[in-house]
C-alpha cells in the first residue's frame, strides 16, 4: 500500500503541487519529483487548478497509477466561479487554458469524471491502497483530536455568526477511521495523534461553493 508522507508547501500558492509531490513520493519513490522541481517548471504560478495536478500525476505516474478526477464541472471553468473572491486573480487568467488542460489530461490517461465521488466510494477506494487529493475549503475544517488547534485560525478571526470564507486548499486524504478521515496538510504539521476531520465537516468542506467537489484518486495500478 502507498504510504504518503507530508510536503510541507514553500509558498502560499503551491499547497497543490506540494500535495502531488506527497503523493508522487507514495506511489514512485525513487523518480519522485521534488516540490522544488514541479515549482520550478510550473508555468502557470500562482494558479494551479485540481485538474492541472491530475495532469502532472498521470505524466510522473504513467503505468505505476490510474488517476481519476472528479469533479461536478469538467473541460472548462465552472463560470460560477467567478463571483467568489477567492478566484478573482485566477478565474480570466485560467479559464482561456483549462479546456486545454482537460484534453491533455485525458491523453495523458487520467479518467475525467463529471460527477461528485461519493464518501463511502472514496473510502473504500483509500481502503484498497489508493490516496486522494481533495480540494477543500480549509476554513471548514477541524481536527476531532482533543486541544488541537489545527484548522482553527479561521476561528479566532470571526466571530462565529458570519460563515465561514472561503479558502480553497488542497489535502490528500491517506485514511478512513470510523467517524472520521485522517489528512495530510501541506500548510502545517500535524497534532500528535495524527490530525483527522469528522466525517461531516470533511464533507462540508469538499462541497462548499468554490470546490466544484473536486477530488483525485490515485490507486496503485496492480
Ligand atoms: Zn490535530
Amino acid at each position: 500500500m502507498a504510504t504518503a508522507t507530508r510536503v510541507p508547501q514553500a509558498s502560499t500558492w503551491d499547497c497543490g503541487l506540494a500535495a502531488a509531490a506527497s503523493v508522487l513520493g507514495a506511489f514512485a519513490p525513487r523518480a519522485a519529483a521534488t516540490l522544488a522541481s514541479l515549482t520550478a517548471s510550473w508555468p502557470h504560478a500562482p494558479f494551479v487548478w485540481t485538474v492541472d495536478l491530475a495532469l502532472i500525476l498521470a505524466e510522473a505516474l504513467r503505468d505505476a497509477a490510474r488517476v481519476e478526477y472528479c469533479s461536478r464541472v469538467v473541460d472548462a471553468v465552472n463560470p460560477a466561479l467567478s463571483a467568489l473572491p477567492y478566484y478573482a486573480a485566477s478565474f480570466d487568467a485560467c479559464s482561456a487554458r483549462l479546456p486545454a488542460t482537460f484534453a491533455a489530461a485525458r491523453r495523458a490517461g487520467v479518467l475525467v469524471s463529471e460527477r461528485r465521488a461519493l464518501l463511502d466510494e472514496v473510502r473504500a477506494r483509500v481502503e484498497r491502497g489508493a490516496l486522494v487529493i481533495a480540494l477543500v475549503n480549509s476554513a471548514q475544517l477541524r481536527c476531532i483530536h482533543a486541544g488541537c488547534l489545527h484548522w482553527r485560525a479561521a476561528d479566532a478571526a470571526r466571530d462565529g455568526s458570519a460563515p465561514p470564507v472561503y479558502t480553497g486548499h488542497f489535502v490528500t486524504v491517506t485514511a478512513f477511521c470510523d467517524a472520521s478521515v485522517a489528512l495530510l496538510d501541506p500548510a502545517r504539521g500535524a497534532c500528535a495523534a495524527g490530525c483527522a476531520v469528522g466525517l461531516a465537516d470533511f464533507e462540508a468542506a469538499r462541497a462548499c461553493d468554490g470546490t466544484d467537489d473536486d477530488l483525485i484518486l490515485i490507486e496503485p495500478a496492480h
